[in-house]
């Protein structure tokens, strides 16, 4: 098995590390399928104070993170790697993150995150580098760490064995088999009957098709009531 690295380059290292060696993708790394390294910039500051950052050219509030331990960091882990991986740089000001760049995504052996912080990154080390931009989302966060562990959490049980069965990513929302990406269809599990409310008696007939009909239909019916704008 050849497993699929992740890389973040980060400011904060153990609020990545911690974050996701737990649950699904903890197991994914103890079975081999997935890594997650965390780099420190820091490691890589411009002096001996631990300096990554500095006030923004042109004035106004914040600061900005330089250029140079950034550089440093990903050439690195390319000599170190022998290849230069896809960069993803975290960042509001970019197309949205979606299941469909998250299955493209997972076709990689390497990819590299960046999370910003404070104002941002300088803007010529993104184009030195040739960042991917990618944004989860139209909202300011404090720092890039969150999004690279929502797209790695989402990426990363993609991964053949990472989750127990990896047909369960076909048909749950925005899965490959949703044509148009609908939503999944709702769950039950025992009991049969909770407060006065039964589970729906075509889950118990054990008739395949009309269970597979039924679930078509709510899922239909669920996409059209909640994301209308997923029907087009
Ligand atoms: N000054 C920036 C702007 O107005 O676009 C926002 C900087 S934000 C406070 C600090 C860092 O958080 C960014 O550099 C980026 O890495 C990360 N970040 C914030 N919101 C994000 C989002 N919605 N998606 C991805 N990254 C985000």
């Amino acid at each position: 098995m050849v497993p699929m690295n992740f890389y973040v380059l980060t400011l904060f290292p153990e609020m990545v590390t911690e974050g996701l060696h737990t649950s699904v993708l903890g197991r994914g790394i103890d079975k081999g399928a997935i890594s997650i390294e965390a780099i420190n910039i820091r490691d890589y500051a411009i002096n001996n104070h631990g300096q990554v950052d500095d006030g923004p050219y042109g004035g106004g509030a914040g600061m900005v993170m330089r250029p140079e331990p950034i550089y440093d960091a990903f050439e690195d882990l390319c000599s170190r790697l022998g290849r230069r991986p896809r960069l993803l740089y975290m960042t509001p000001q970019a197309q949205v993150f979606s299941q469909a760049m998250a299955r493209e995504l997972a076709q990689e052996t390497d990819l590299v995150f960046l999370c910003g912080h404070y104002e941002g990154v300088d803007e010529r080390v993104l184009e030195i580098l040739e960042a991917e931009n990618v944004s989860i989302g139209d909202y300011v966060l404090t720092g890039g760490e969150l999004p690279a562990m929502v797209m790695i959490d989402c990426i990363g049980r993609l991964v053949p064995g990472v989750l127990h069965n990896d047909e369960s990513t076909l048909d749950e929302s925005f899965g490959a088999a949703c044509v148009g990406g609908l939503l999944e269809y709702p769950h039950y599990t025992r009991p049969e009957m909770f407060m006065g409310r039964a589970v729906p008696p075509v889950l118990l007939s054990g008739h395949h098709k009309n269970i597979a009909d039924w679930r078509r239909e709510q899922s239909i019916r669920r996409t059209r009531e909640r994301r209308p704008d997923l029907l087009g």
